[in-house]
């Protein structure tokens, strides 16, 4: 349950430190939709969230108080798992924004992804040619929903140091998570301590100043209790730099997904989700890949050296 109780002591900016903010959402929690799909990704939106704010400074909108680490890693621990599918078509999607940056890495020694999931990007990451491979998932649900061939490849906890065993990755990537940390600094100047010199980070997050979120407000998907905090590309370069990352590229990304789970993600009242989803089906529509540009940014860097250590 998420209660009063567990929250954090108010926090600043997690990206550039600042106190100077203006509200963004008020708290709004169901206590009795609270379940163990509260955690898991791609679950039927619910539009709740812990009270928000926007940074005056760097944009960010994040939650000044949230639940403790404990709570969090247990809340993943436990968390259910219902996204094979989806994590298939979403990994197809960041691989191929990925594709143009991985022409200029050179070294190919080990590639991690943190938050992986049931490690649907590591069989993709392995055939570009990383000698090593590395998922780091907290949830034990999608672990155990991984293929024979990628359950080997899969880390259970959260991101430290401790899980690459002093190897040090030539790239570090994460897809959808940096929403869900307490500390997203904290993971990305790790992610630079840890990488090799000229090694590379890249990260994919929800714009909250997308034209559809803006739109949407707080009823758009990325409005779930699982985010503490929503970048938008000022707060996302700020974060990178802040690490001591440079060569920062950012772009829009679109994400191809089955017609089924784009309607899942709409605001649009259960009964009528239901209603076109039976429409879908008949018409044979349900899997039928779509591509949308729906708000989402891939972000690279590269460090240059060890100096920042
Ligand atoms: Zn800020």
């Amino acid at each position: 349950m998420i209660q009063g109780h567990s929250l954090s002591e108010r926090r600043a900016c997690p990206v550039c430190g600042s106190t100077i903010y203006m509200n963004f959402a008020d708290e709004h929690i169901d206590q009795e939709k609270i379940n163990n799909f509260t955690y898991a990704s791609r679950k039927q939106p619910e539009f709740m969230c812990f009270h928000l704010v926007r940074c005056m400074r760097c944009n960010l909108v994040y939650a000044p108080k949230t639940p403790n680490r404990s709570f969090l890693s247990a809340a993943y621990a436990d968390a259910a798992y219902d996204s094979g599918q989806e994590a298939q078509c979403a990994a197809k999607s960041y691989a191929h924004a990925l594709v143009p940056y991985m022409a200029v890495l050179r070294n190919r020694t080990l590639a991690v992804d943190v938050g992986a999931g049931s490690g649907a990007l590591l069989p993709w990451l392995r055939d570009i040619g990383f000698q090593m491979v590395i998922g780091v998932e907290p949830s034990r649900a999608a672990i155990n929903a991984a293929p024979a061939s990628v359950k080997p490849l899969l880390r259970e906890g959260m991101f430290g140091t401790e899980l690459l065993n002093g190897v040090r990755p030539s790239l570090i990537c994460s897809f959808m998570t940096l929403e869900h940390l307490d500390e997203p600094g904290q993971f990305v100047k790790t992610a630079y301590s840890l990488l090799e010199p000229r090694g590379m980070i890249a990260l994919v997050v929800h714009n909250w100043c997308a034209l559809l979120n803006r739109l949407l407000g707080l009823r758009s998907p990325i409005i779930d209790v699982e985010h503490l905090q929503l970048f938008n590309p000022r707060s996302l370069r700020t974060l990178l730099t802040e690490s001591g990352f440079v060569s920062i590229d950012l772009k829009s990304i679109r994400n191809v997904y089955p017609l089924q789970y784009w309607l899942r993600l709409t605001p649009l009242p259960a009964g009528v989700k239901t209603r076109i989803a039976g429409a879908l089906h008949s018409l044979r529509l349900s899997d039928t890949q779509v591509s949308l540009p729906v708000g989402n940014i891939l972000a690279v860097g590269r460090k240059l050296s060890d100096r920042k250590e």
